[in-house]
Protein backbone atom coordinates (compact mmCIF):
# COMPACT_ATOMS: atom_id res chain seq x y z
CA UNK A 1 0.00 0.00 0.00
CA UNK A 2 1.39 3.41 -0.69
CA UNK A 3 -0.27 6.75 1.02
CA UNK A 4 -0.24 9.99 -0.53
CA UNK A 5 -0.68 12.83 1.45
CA UNK A 6 -2.46 15.31 -1.00
CA UNK A 7 -3.68 18.38 1.70
CA UNK A 8 -1.29 18.61 4.67
CA UNK A 9 -3.15 22.43 5.96
CA UNK A 10 -5.85 22.37 9.13
CA UNK A 11 -9.04 24.83 8.28
CA UNK A 12 -6.92 27.73 6.62
CA UNK A 13 -4.90 26.59 3.96
CA UNK A 14 -1.62 28.49 3.44
CA UNK A 15 0.09 28.96 -0.04
CA UNK A 16 2.22 25.72 -0.22
CA UNK A 17 -0.59 23.67 1.98
CA UNK A 18 -4.08 22.68 1.16
CA UNK A 19 -7.05 21.46 3.31
CA UNK A 20 -7.13 17.73 4.27
CA UNK A 21 -7.28 14.98 1.99
CA UNK A 22 -5.04 11.62 2.33
CA UNK A 23 -5.16 8.90 -0.67
CA UNK A 24 -4.23 5.25 0.05
CA UNK A 25 -3.26 3.60 -2.90
CA UNK A 26 -3.77 -0.33 -3.21
CA UNK A 27 -3.80 -2.90 -5.97
CA UNK A 28 -4.53 -0.01 -8.58
CA UNK A 29 -7.43 0.99 -6.37
CA UNK A 30 -7.47 5.12 -4.03
CA UNK A 31 -9.02 5.08 -1.22
CA UNK A 32 -9.41 8.75 -0.27
CA UNK A 33 -9.54 9.75 3.69
CA UNK A 34 -11.42 13.42 3.66
CA UNK A 35 -11.88 15.29 0.15
CA UNK A 36 -10.70 18.84 1.53
CA UNK A 37 -11.03 21.59 -1.37
CA UNK A 38 -8.20 20.92 -4.49
CA UNK A 39 -7.72 17.08 -3.37
CA UNK A 40 -8.51 16.35 -7.33
CA UNK A 41 -6.39 18.61 -8.39
CA UNK A 42 -3.35 17.38 -6.07
CA UNK A 43 -4.63 13.78 -7.23
CA UNK A 44 -3.62 14.77 -10.55
CA UNK A 45 -0.43 16.02 -9.40
CA UNK A 46 0.31 12.77 -7.51
CA UNK A 47 -0.04 10.66 -10.32
CA UNK A 48 -2.98 9.15 -9.29
CA UNK A 49 -6.23 8.64 -11.07
CA UNK A 50 -9.39 10.09 -10.07
CA UNK A 51 -11.27 7.11 -11.88
CA UNK A 52 -9.50 4.66 -9.87
CA UNK A 53 -11.23 5.97 -6.39
CA UNK A 54 -13.49 2.87 -5.01
CA UNK A 55 -14.36 4.43 -1.63
CA UNK A 56 -14.05 8.21 -0.05
CA UNK A 57 -14.07 8.43 3.44
CA UNK A 58 -15.32 11.63 5.42
CA UNK A 59 -13.93 11.51 8.92
CA UNK A 60 -16.47 14.89 9.91
CA UNK A 61 -18.23 17.73 8.71
CA UNK A 62 -15.56 20.56 9.14
CA UNK A 63 -16.47 22.20 5.98
CA UNK A 64 -12.29 21.80 5.15
CA UNK A 65 -12.83 18.05 5.45
CA UNK A 66 -15.62 17.83 2.61
CA UNK A 67 -15.33 20.83 0.68
CA UNK A 68 -13.91 18.83 -2.48
CA UNK A 69 -16.53 16.38 -2.65
CA UNK A 70 -18.98 17.36 -4.29
CA UNK A 71 -16.45 19.06 -7.02
CA UNK A 72 -14.76 15.59 -7.07
CA UNK A 73 -18.14 13.64 -7.91
CA UNK A 74 -18.63 16.21 -10.65
CA UNK A 75 -15.41 15.22 -12.31
CA UNK A 76 -16.25 11.43 -11.90
CA UNK A 77 -19.79 12.41 -14.02
CA UNK A 78 -17.80 14.07 -16.69
CA UNK A 79 -15.32 11.27 -17.35
CA UNK A 80 -18.34 8.77 -17.41
CA UNK A 81 -17.87 6.99 -14.64
CA UNK A 82 -19.96 3.97 -14.97
CA UNK A 83 -18.72 1.90 -11.75
CA UNK A 84 -20.11 2.48 -8.06
CA UNK A 85 -18.43 4.50 -5.89
CA UNK A 86 -19.09 4.19 -1.77
CA UNK A 87 -19.10 7.47 0.46
CA UNK A 88 -18.54 6.49 4.06
CA UNK A 89 -18.88 9.30 6.87
CA UNK A 90 -20.90 10.52 9.65
CA UNK A 91 -25.06 10.56 9.57
CA UNK A 92 -25.60 12.83 7.16
CA UNK A 93 -23.65 12.57 4.14
CA UNK A 94 -26.22 10.99 1.89
CA UNK A 95 -28.70 14.00 2.56
CA UNK A 96 -25.86 16.88 1.64
CA UNK A 97 -24.57 14.46 -1.66
CA UNK A 98 -27.99 14.23 -2.37
CA UNK A 99 -29.46 17.60 -2.01
CA UNK A 100 -26.42 18.96 -3.78
CA UNK A 101 -26.71 16.81 -6.74
CA UNK A 102 -30.29 17.77 -6.81
CA UNK A 103 -29.98 21.60 -6.76
CA UNK A 104 -27.62 21.48 -9.15
CA UNK A 105 -29.81 19.33 -11.37
CA UNK A 106 -27.40 16.39 -11.61
CA UNK A 107 -28.20 13.12 -12.60
CA UNK A 108 -24.95 10.69 -12.50
CA UNK A 109 -24.44 7.59 -14.40
CA UNK A 110 -22.77 5.77 -11.73
CA UNK A 111 -24.16 4.29 -8.52
CA UNK A 112 -23.63 6.05 -4.94
CA UNK A 113 -23.42 3.64 -2.00
CA UNK A 114 -23.48 5.36 1.19
CA UNK A 115 -22.37 3.90 4.35
CA UNK A 116 -23.31 6.54 7.32
CA UNK A 117 -22.04 5.82 10.64
CA UNK A 118 -24.37 6.85 13.81
CA UNK A 119 -23.21 8.53 16.77
CA UNK A 120 -22.88 6.54 19.38
CA UNK A 121 -21.52 3.32 17.98
CA UNK A 122 -18.68 2.05 19.51
CA UNK A 123 -16.64 0.57 16.40
CA UNK A 124 -18.36 0.00 12.86
CA UNK A 125 -16.77 -2.21 10.40
CA UNK A 126 -17.91 0.26 7.27
CA UNK A 127 -16.56 -2.10 4.20
CA UNK A 128 -15.94 -5.48 4.39
CA UNK A 129 -14.49 -6.99 1.23
CA UNK A 130 -12.50 -9.87 0.42
CA UNK A 131 -9.22 -9.48 0.59
CA UNK A 132 -9.25 -6.04 3.26
CA UNK A 133 -11.99 -4.17 5.40
CA UNK A 134 -12.03 -0.52 7.13
CA UNK A 135 -13.39 0.16 10.43
CA UNK A 136 -14.40 3.58 11.79
CA UNK A 137 -14.26 4.38 15.40
CA UNK A 138 -15.47 7.95 17.13
CA UNK A 139 -12.99 10.41 18.16
CA UNK A 140 -13.33 13.48 20.43
CA UNK A 141 -13.43 16.63 18.55
CA UNK A 142 -16.01 19.53 18.71
CA UNK A 143 -18.25 17.46 16.77
CA UNK A 144 -18.74 14.25 15.79
CA UNK A 145 -15.80 12.96 14.27
CA UNK A 146 -14.78 9.25 12.74
CA UNK A 147 -11.13 7.87 12.49
CA UNK A 148 -10.67 5.16 10.13
CA UNK A 149 -8.16 1.95 10.19
CA UNK A 150 -8.07 0.03 6.45
CA UNK A 151 -6.42 -3.21 7.40
CA UNK A 152 -5.14 -5.86 4.65
CA UNK A 153 -6.95 -9.20 5.41
CA UNK A 154 -3.92 -11.73 5.85
CA UNK A 155 -2.43 -12.89 2.81
CA UNK A 156 -1.97 -16.78 1.45
CA UNK A 157 1.82 -17.57 2.05
CA UNK A 158 4.08 -18.16 -0.55
CA UNK A 159 3.70 -21.03 -3.08
CA UNK A 160 6.77 -23.18 -3.06
CA UNK A 161 6.83 -23.61 -7.08
CA UNK A 162 9.86 -25.21 -7.36
CA UNK A 163 9.38 -27.95 -5.03
CA UNK A 164 5.07 -27.74 -6.52
CA UNK A 165 6.76 -28.36 -10.53
CA UNK A 166 8.73 -31.45 -9.13
CA UNK A 167 6.17 -32.83 -7.62
CA UNK A 168 4.16 -32.16 -10.92
CA UNK A 169 1.98 -29.55 -10.14
CA UNK A 170 1.22 -27.65 -13.66
CA UNK A 171 -2.30 -26.27 -14.09
CA UNK A 172 -3.11 -22.62 -12.44
CA UNK A 173 -6.17 -24.13 -11.02
CA UNK A 174 -4.28 -26.29 -9.07
CA UNK A 175 -1.95 -23.41 -7.99
CA UNK A 176 -4.73 -21.26 -6.60
CA UNK A 177 -6.77 -24.23 -5.02
CA UNK A 178 -3.79 -24.76 -3.12
CA UNK A 179 -3.23 -21.19 -2.36
CA UNK A 180 -7.01 -21.02 -1.16
CA UNK A 181 -5.45 -23.63 1.36
CA UNK A 182 -7.02 -26.72 -0.50
CA UNK A 183 -5.61 -30.17 -1.09
CA UNK A 184 -5.14 -31.09 -4.46
CA UNK A 185 -5.75 -34.69 -6.11
CA UNK A 186 -3.11 -35.51 -9.18
CA UNK A 187 -3.90 -37.02 -12.01
CA UNK A 188 -1.95 -40.32 -11.01
CA UNK A 189 -4.34 -40.36 -7.86
CA UNK A 190 -1.44 -38.49 -5.35
CA UNK A 191 -2.74 -36.23 -2.90
CA UNK A 192 -1.12 -32.91 -2.01
CA UNK A 193 -1.46 -31.49 1.26
CA UNK A 194 -1.64 -27.26 0.80
CA UNK A 195 1.07 -26.93 3.81
CA UNK A 196 3.37 -29.01 2.05
CA UNK A 197 3.70 -26.43 -1.04
CA UNK A 198 2.35 -23.06 0.61
CA UNK A 199 3.81 -21.14 3.34
CA UNK A 200 2.61 -19.61 6.70
CA UNK A 201 -0.02 -16.84 5.97
CA UNK A 202 1.36 -13.41 5.87
CA UNK A 203 -0.33 -10.29 8.37
CA UNK A 204 -1.67 -7.83 6.13
CA UNK A 205 -0.68 -4.29 5.97
CA UNK A 206 -2.38 -1.38 7.85
CA UNK A 207 -3.39 1.97 7.55
CA UNK A 208 -4.96 4.76 10.47
CA UNK A 209 -6.17 8.05 9.57
CA UNK A 210 -6.68 9.95 12.63
CA UNK A 211 -7.34 13.59 12.46
CA UNK A 212 -9.31 16.09 14.31
CA UNK A 213 -9.19 14.88 17.40
CA UNK A 214 -7.76 15.37 21.37
CA UNK A 215 -5.76 12.31 22.50
CA UNK A 216 -8.52 9.83 23.18
CA UNK A 217 -8.09 5.80 23.37
CA UNK A 218 -10.22 4.90 20.67
CA UNK A 219 -7.29 6.98 18.49
CA UNK A 220 -5.07 4.24 20.62
CA UNK A 221 -7.54 1.40 18.77
CA UNK A 222 -7.47 2.65 15.48
CA UNK A 223 -3.68 2.63 14.94
CA UNK A 224 -3.05 -0.36 17.15
CA UNK A 225 -0.38 -2.53 15.11
CA UNK A 226 -0.73 -0.19 12.05
CA UNK A 227 1.86 -0.10 9.57
CA UNK A 228 1.50 3.65 8.80
CA UNK A 229 -0.94 5.91 11.55
CA UNK A 230 -1.35 9.29 9.74
CA UNK A 231 -2.27 11.46 12.65
CA UNK A 232 -3.21 15.04 12.89
CA UNK A 233 -0.55 17.69 14.82
CA UNK A 234 -2.42 20.61 14.70
CA UNK A 235 -0.28 22.43 17.43
CA UNK A 236 3.27 22.34 18.82
CA UNK A 237 3.18 21.09 22.51
CA UNK A 238 3.53 24.51 23.62
CA UNK A 239 -0.49 25.11 22.27
CA UNK A 240 -1.47 22.15 24.43
CA UNK A 241 -4.53 24.75 26.23
CA UNK A 242 -5.41 25.34 22.12
CA UNK A 243 -5.40 22.12 21.15
CA UNK A 244 -8.07 20.87 23.92
CA UNK A 245 -9.96 23.89 23.50
CA UNK A 246 -10.47 23.25 19.59
CA UNK A 247 -10.35 19.84 20.02
CA UNK A 248 -7.06 18.99 18.31
CA UNK A 249 -4.07 16.97 19.09
CA UNK A 250 -0.83 18.81 19.70
CA UNK A 251 2.85 16.75 18.28
CA UNK A 252 2.95 15.49 21.45
CA UNK A 253 -0.51 13.71 21.62
CA UNK A 254 0.24 12.46 17.94
CA UNK A 255 3.61 10.98 19.31
CA UNK A 256 1.54 9.26 22.78
CA UNK A 257 -0.74 7.63 20.58
CA UNK A 258 1.97 6.29 17.97
CA UNK A 259 3.71 4.23 21.18
CA UNK A 260 0.92 3.32 22.67
CA UNK A 261 -0.47 1.87 19.89
CA UNK A 262 2.86 0.46 18.70
CA UNK A 263 2.52 1.85 15.18
CA UNK A 264 5.83 1.36 12.75
CA UNK A 265 5.76 4.55 11.41
CA UNK A 266 4.03 7.88 12.55
CA UNK A 267 3.19 10.26 9.94
CA UNK A 268 2.06 13.74 11.01
CA UNK A 269 -0.03 16.45 9.22
CA UNK A 270 -2.81 18.85 9.46
CA UNK A 271 -0.57 20.96 10.13
CA UNK A 272 -1.90 25.38 11.76
CA UNK A 273 -1.04 27.52 9.50
CA UNK A 274 1.15 29.43 12.06
CA UNK A 275 3.66 26.59 11.29
CA UNK A 276 6.38 27.60 9.17
CA UNK A 277 8.61 25.63 10.05
CA UNK A 278 7.29 22.44 10.34
CA UNK A 279 10.28 21.29 11.99
CA UNK A 280 8.96 22.40 15.63
CA UNK A 281 6.34 19.62 15.12
CA UNK A 282 8.35 16.91 13.72
CA UNK A 283 11.21 17.49 16.72
CA UNK A 284 8.57 17.45 19.08
CA UNK A 285 6.80 13.93 18.23
CA UNK A 286 10.08 12.67 17.69
CA UNK A 287 11.11 13.34 21.60
CA UNK A 288 8.09 10.68 22.20
CA UNK A 289 8.22 8.44 19.38
CA UNK A 290 11.23 8.31 16.75
CA UNK A 291 10.08 6.79 13.53
CA UNK A 292 7.85 9.82 13.18
CA UNK A 293 7.85 11.79 9.59
CA UNK A 294 6.32 14.80 8.76
CA UNK A 295 3.39 14.64 6.10
CA UNK A 296 5.23 15.90 2.64
CA UNK A 297 2.48 16.49 0.10
CA UNK A 298 2.72 14.27 -3.17
CA UNK A 299 5.51 12.55 -1.25
CA UNK A 300 4.63 8.87 -1.16
CA UNK A 301 4.75 6.66 2.10
CA UNK A 302 5.38 2.96 1.38
CA UNK A 303 3.82 0.35 3.96
CA UNK A 304 6.61 -1.81 2.55
CA UNK A 305 9.35 -0.14 1.96
CA UNK A 306 10.82 -2.47 -0.17
CA UNK A 307 8.41 -2.13 -2.67
CA UNK A 308 9.57 1.39 -3.59
CA UNK A 309 12.18 0.57 -5.70
CA UNK A 310 9.83 -1.97 -8.27
CA UNK A 311 7.57 1.11 -8.42
CA UNK A 312 9.96 4.43 -8.66
CA UNK A 313 12.45 4.21 -11.21
CA UNK A 314 15.26 7.05 -11.06
CA UNK A 315 14.66 9.58 -13.58
CA UNK A 316 18.19 10.83 -13.30
CA UNK A 317 21.26 9.79 -12.93
CA UNK A 318 23.16 10.65 -9.79
CA UNK A 319 26.62 11.23 -10.56
CA UNK A 320 29.13 10.22 -7.57
CA UNK A 321 31.41 13.88 -7.89
CA UNK A 322 33.94 12.36 -5.67
CA UNK A 323 35.02 10.12 -8.22
CA UNK A 324 37.90 10.65 -10.16
CA UNK A 325 35.90 11.47 -13.71
CA UNK A 326 33.97 14.30 -12.22
CA UNK A 327 35.02 16.91 -14.84
CA UNK A 328 31.50 16.77 -16.79
CA UNK A 329 28.34 17.04 -15.60
CA UNK A 330 26.09 13.94 -15.94
CA UNK A 331 22.46 14.15 -15.32
CA UNK A 332 20.24 13.11 -17.70
CA UNK A 333 16.49 12.75 -17.39
CA UNK A 334 15.32 9.37 -17.91
CA UNK A 335 13.23 10.44 -21.18
CA UNK A 336 15.76 11.17 -22.90
CA UNK A 337 17.38 7.84 -21.86
CA UNK A 338 14.05 6.50 -23.66
CA UNK A 339 15.07 8.09 -26.67
CA UNK A 340 18.49 6.28 -26.82
CA UNK A 341 20.83 9.35 -25.83
CA UNK A 342 22.79 7.74 -23.04
CA UNK A 343 23.75 10.28 -20.09
CA UNK A 344 26.63 8.55 -19.46
CA UNK A 345 29.68 9.55 -22.16
CA UNK A 346 28.20 12.34 -23.14
CA UNK A 347 29.18 14.81 -20.56
CA UNK A 348 31.22 16.78 -22.30
CA UNK A 349 29.60 18.55 -24.99
CA UNK A 350 26.91 16.27 -25.57
CA UNK A 351 23.29 17.45 -27.02
CA UNK A 352 21.24 17.57 -23.58
CA UNK A 353 23.12 19.85 -21.63
CA UNK A 354 26.31 22.26 -21.34
CA UNK A 355 28.82 21.50 -18.87
CA UNK A 356 28.97 24.75 -16.68
CA UNK A 357 30.94 27.64 -17.75
CA UNK A 358 34.10 29.35 -15.36
CA UNK A 359 33.63 32.83 -16.93
CA UNK A 360 32.70 34.70 -20.00
CA UNK A 361 29.79 35.33 -21.53
CA UNK A 362 25.96 34.84 -21.28
CA UNK A 363 25.77 36.72 -17.60
CA UNK A 364 22.46 37.14 -18.42
CA UNK A 365 21.74 33.98 -16.93
CA UNK A 366 23.36 34.68 -13.74
CA UNK A 367 23.71 30.90 -13.59
CA UNK A 368 26.72 30.78 -11.01
CA UNK A 369 24.49 32.29 -8.15
CA UNK A 370 21.94 29.93 -8.74
CA UNK A 371 23.62 26.54 -8.98
CA UNK A 372 23.42 23.69 -6.67
CA UNK A 373 20.53 23.89 -4.18
CA UNK A 374 19.25 20.17 -5.04
CA UNK A 375 22.49 18.13 -5.75
CA UNK A 376 22.29 16.66 -2.08
CA UNK A 377 18.37 15.47 -3.05
CA UNK A 378 17.27 12.26 -3.80
CA UNK A 379 15.73 11.56 -6.96
CA UNK A 380 12.47 10.75 -5.52
CA UNK A 381 11.91 14.23 -3.74
CA UNK A 382 13.26 15.28 -6.99
CA UNK A 383 10.04 13.75 -8.92
CA UNK A 384 7.43 14.69 -6.69
CA UNK A 385 7.85 17.98 -5.15
CA UNK A 386 5.34 20.33 -7.02
CA UNK A 387 5.65 23.56 -8.20
CA UNK A 388 5.76 26.62 -5.65
CA UNK A 389 5.91 24.12 -2.79
CA UNK A 390 8.14 24.75 0.17
CA UNK A 391 11.97 23.72 0.03
CA UNK A 392 11.31 22.77 -3.08
CA UNK A 393 11.30 26.45 -4.82
CA UNK A 394 15.19 26.03 -5.56
CA UNK A 395 15.08 22.29 -7.28
CA UNK A 396 12.15 24.04 -9.50
CA UNK A 397 14.60 26.79 -10.14
CA UNK A 398 16.92 24.36 -10.96
CA UNK A 399 14.87 22.47 -13.55
CA UNK A 400 14.24 24.57 -15.16
CA UNK A 401 17.63 26.38 -15.75
CA UNK A 402 18.78 22.79 -17.01
CA UNK A 403 16.10 22.41 -20.05
CA UNK A 404 17.32 25.91 -20.45
CA UNK A 405 20.38 25.43 -20.19
CA UNK A 406 20.20 22.77 -22.70
CA UNK A 407 18.29 24.69 -25.43
CA UNK A 408 21.07 26.76 -25.40
CA UNK A 409 24.08 24.34 -25.24
CA UNK A 410 22.34 23.04 -28.87
CA UNK A 411 22.52 26.96 -29.86
CA UNK A 412 26.19 27.45 -28.91
CA UNK A 413 27.49 24.09 -30.11
CA UNK A 414 30.49 21.94 -28.86
CA UNK A 415 32.94 24.56 -28.76
CA UNK A 416 31.55 25.83 -26.24
CA UNK A 417 32.21 22.97 -23.58
CA UNK A 418 35.67 22.92 -24.79
CA UNK A 419 36.46 25.54 -22.24
CA UNK A 420 35.46 23.98 -19.30
CA UNK A 421 37.40 22.40 -16.68
CA UNK A 422 35.50 22.73 -13.31
CA UNK A 423 33.09 20.26 -11.97
CA UNK A 424 29.25 20.76 -12.73
CA UNK A 425 27.35 20.52 -10.16
CA UNK A 426 24.49 17.93 -10.28
CA UNK A 427 21.12 19.44 -10.71
CA UNK A 428 18.19 17.20 -10.39
CA UNK A 429 15.49 17.45 -13.21
CA UNK A 430 11.84 16.98 -12.15
CA UNK A 431 9.22 15.08 -14.03
CA UNK A 432 6.14 17.39 -15.59
CA UNK A 433 3.23 16.30 -13.96
CA UNK A 434 1.22 15.78 -17.37
CA UNK A 435 3.69 13.02 -18.67
CA UNK A 436 3.00 10.31 -16.07
CA UNK A 437 1.15 8.40 -14.03
CA UNK A 438 2.70 6.63 -11.03
CA UNK A 439 0.75 4.29 -9.94
ZN1 LIG B 1 -9.67 19.78 10.43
Amino acid sequence: MIVVPLGIASATPTAIRHLPAVALWREGSVYLFDCGENAQMSMLQAGLKRSKIDCIFISHFDVDHYSGLMGLISTLQLQRRERDLTLVGPTGIKEFVEWNLKFSGVELSFKLIFSEVKEGEDVTRVVDKADYYVEARPLKHRRFCLGYRFQEKDKPGKVDSEKAIKLGITEDDQFKALKAGENIKLEDGTEIEAYEIVGHQRPGDSFAYVTDTEYCPNAVKLAMNTNILYHEATFSNQLADKAKETGHSTAGDAARVATEAQTKLLVIGHFSARYTNLHVLLKEAREGFYPTWLANELRPIFTDPAHERGIISAKVEIKDLTKSESSGSSYSPGRRDSRGSSSRGQSRGGKNFRPRRNSGGYRSDNRDNRSGGSSSRDDRGGSFNRDNRGGSDRSNTGERRSYGSSSYNRERGRDDSSNDTKPTKIITPRTSYDDFDRF
